[in-house]
Formats: structure tokens, C-alpha cells, sequence
């Protein structure tokens, strides 16, 4: 069964969650060590984020400005391949739009299938820190319902090139990303949701929230979604606070709001431990409240580091 049919299904919330590949430098043991501590809560999937290359434009003395990459990860094609087969677990590989051609997409796209990853979390990808807008490469992907079109194609045999030798159907499932406070680009929610809807009717079968801090705001989108006709699972996205300046940085990185009240505890802290703490404790009281709603599952940012995810499993699972 595929992560969409499991999440169609299960009458227990499920528990999943993401990573970051680690920075150029780093190894596959740093990986295993985030994994290890959460298995024993039963993850139906691990997804591995995708992060285009970080590059600065370097100015000479004659004027004239050189890209230069700061900043690489390694491939997330081969971390989940190590993944998958080290825990005999579906891995699902985010696929973004930025810094790809589609050329590159169907490259990437048919290794993962030769590997039996048929999983997939499709986004358009971020907005390079330096830039001040998404820009697709030239022969890229706007968005990222474009990108669930071509691998639909691709699940129907049809490939770039149209006389590819042994073009064989691909089976990939397809999760997208839905934003409850809206995504930080949309003019209103309402517009939001008819993009989302375009997502899903391309051939998206699952959707994962952007993290929130007040799970109204996330019944309140599926209200919104299941009105707008997108009948999929909404899997919500939960991210633990973990350091005191959190409470700045998150809301400008993804154009979310931190209730009053959580706020407030993360002002008192005198240290990011502390803050640690109650961000562990600000999910563990979220989680309760959406399983006790029957949501299909909670999935989880890491950010690469498990000690708090696993207090939290732990403590609802
Ligand atoms: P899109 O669906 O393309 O939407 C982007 C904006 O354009 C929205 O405002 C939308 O309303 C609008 N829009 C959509 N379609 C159209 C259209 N056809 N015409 C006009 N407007 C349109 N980023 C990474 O770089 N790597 C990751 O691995 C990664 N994983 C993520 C996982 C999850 C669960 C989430 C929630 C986000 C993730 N992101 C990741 C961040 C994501 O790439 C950004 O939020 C990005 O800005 C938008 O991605 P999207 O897929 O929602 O884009």
C-alpha cells in the first residue's frame, strides 16, 4: 500500500516525520543517529527534504558579478535509497521545482523509481535566501502543480521525449504541501485553497500542512478544504519550538502566527533549553488534541535533531 492508501484507511493516528539532508561534509551516521531513537514508535514514512544549492554573487572590481555556491547537500536521491533499505521503510523523497530543469526532474525521477521509492513529496521549493522571488530554471517548473503533472505522465508511460526506448509506467504516489495561515505568496486563503485544488485534481492523493501552533487554525483549513471539494488526507505538520528566538524567526519564515499564550511561556525562558522544553511541552498538549480528533496522522519536522520529537512520541504514541 502507498503512504495515501494507509493514510485513507488507518483508524489510529499514524506517526511520521521528516529530515534535512545534512550539509556537504557531513555522513549518512548523522542521518542514522536522528533516525535510530524514533523507530520504535513505528514512522509509516521518512521524508527527506530537498534544498537547492546556496550560491552568492561575488562582486570583481571591474563590476562584474560571479555566482559562487556557498553551500551544498548532498543528494537526497541517495540518502533516501540508504534509508529505505537500512529500515525497511517507505521513504519518501521531496521533489521541489527550483534549480531543476524538467529534464533533470525525469532524471531524478526515474532512479527513484529503479530504487522502489514510490513515495513522493512534490513542492515548488523555497526562495533562495538572497533572492526575492521564486525563478524557475529556464526549462523549470513554475510551480508546483506543474510538477505533479509531469510525474502523473510519467505514471502513464509518457516521458519527456516521446521516443524514449523502454519508457515503463511509473507508480508514484504524490503528497503535497497545503498552508492553514496561508502560504506567504497568495493574496488570500481562498486563492490558496482553489491552487491547492488544482494540485489535488492534477493527481496529488495526500496533502501535509505547513506547521501551526494553534490547532484550530488547522481544523479550521480542513473545514475549509473539504467545503472547497478537496477530499484527500490532511496530515498536519507539527514543529516543536526549540530555541527562544523561534518566536521571531518562525513566524517570518513561514508566515505563521505563535498563540499568546505560547509566546508568553517562551518569553519567561532563561535559555533555549528551556525553550526546548516548552516546545516539547506545547506539542505533546497539540498532538493530544489531534489524535483525539482522529487525525490520519502527525507528521514532524525534525530539522535534523530527534531528542525532542521523541519526548513527544513518547509521550502521545
Ligand atoms: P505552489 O503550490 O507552487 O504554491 C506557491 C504559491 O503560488 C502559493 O501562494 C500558491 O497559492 C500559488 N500558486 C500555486 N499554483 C499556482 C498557479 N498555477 N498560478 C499562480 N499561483 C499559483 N521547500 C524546499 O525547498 N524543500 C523542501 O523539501 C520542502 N518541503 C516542504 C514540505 C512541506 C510539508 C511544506 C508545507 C513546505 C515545504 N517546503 C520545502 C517549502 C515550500 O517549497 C515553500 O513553501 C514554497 O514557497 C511553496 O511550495 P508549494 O509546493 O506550496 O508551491
Amino acid at each position: 500500500m502507498n503512504i495515501a492508501e494507509i493514510l485513507q484507511v488507518t483508524k489510529n493516528t499514524l506517526f511520521s516525520f521528516e529530515l534535512l539532508p545534512p550539509l556537504k561534509g557531513g555522513n549518512i551516521e548523522t542521518i542514522y543517529k536522528t533516525i535510530d531513537p524514533l523507530i520504535e514508535f513505528n514512522p509509516i514514512n521518512i521524508n527527506v527534504t530537498y534544498h537547492r544549492q546556496e550560491v552568492i554573487y561575488k562582486k570583481h572590481d571591474n563590476g562584474l558579478l560571479e555566482p559562487r555556491t556557498v553551500r551544498k547537500r548532498p543528494g537526497t536521491v541517495a540518502i533516501s535509497a540508504a534509508i529505505k533499505y537500512k529500515y525497511k521503510l517507505r521513504v519518501v523523497p521531496h521533489i521541489i521545482c527550483g534549480g531543476f530543469t524538467k529534464e533533470e526532474t525525469e532524471n531524478a525521477l526515474i532512479d527513484l523509481h529503479f530504487l522502489g521509492i514510490h513515495n513522493l513529496l512534490v513542492v515548488r521549493g523555497d526562495v533562495p535566501k538572497n533572492e526575492k522571488e521564486f525563478v524557475p530554471e529556464p526549462d523549470g517548473h513554475v510551480h508546483a502543480v506543474d510538477l505533479v503533472k509531469q510525474i502523473m505522465k510519467m505514471n502513464k508511460g509518457k516521458y519527456i521525449d516521446e521516443e524514449l526506448l523502454h519508457s515503463m509506467a511509473t507508480s508514484f504516489s504524490v503528497g503535497v504541501a497545503g498552508y492553514p495561515e496561508k502560504h506567504s505568496e497568495s493574496p488570500n486563503l481562498e486563492s490558496d485553497l482553489y491552487h491547492l485544488k488544482q494540485k489535488v485534481d492534477a493527481g496529488a492523493d495526500y496533502i501535509v500542512t505547513q506547521m501551526f501552533f494553534d490547532n484550530k487554525k488547522y481544523f479550521d483549513f480542513v473545514k475549509s478544504c473539504r467545503n472547497y471539494g478537496i477530499n484527500v488526507p490532511i496530515v498536519p505538520g507539527l514543529k516543536p519550538v526549540s530555541v527562544k528566538n523561534h518566536i521571531t524567526l518562525l513566524p517570518k519564515t513561514f508566515n505563521i502566527d505563535l498563540p499568546q499564550e505560547l509566546a508568553m511561556e517562551i518569553r519567561k525562558c532563561k535559555d533555549n533549553k528551556d525553550a526546548r522544553q516548552v516546545g516539547v511541552e506545547w506539542a505533546i498538549e497539540q498532538s493530544k488534541e489531534l489524535i483525539a480528533a482522529n487525525v490520519p496522522a502527525l507528521h514532524f519536522y525534525t530539522m535534523g535533531k530527534s531528542d525532542n520529537i521523541r519526548s513527544i512520541a513518547k509521550a502521545v504514541f
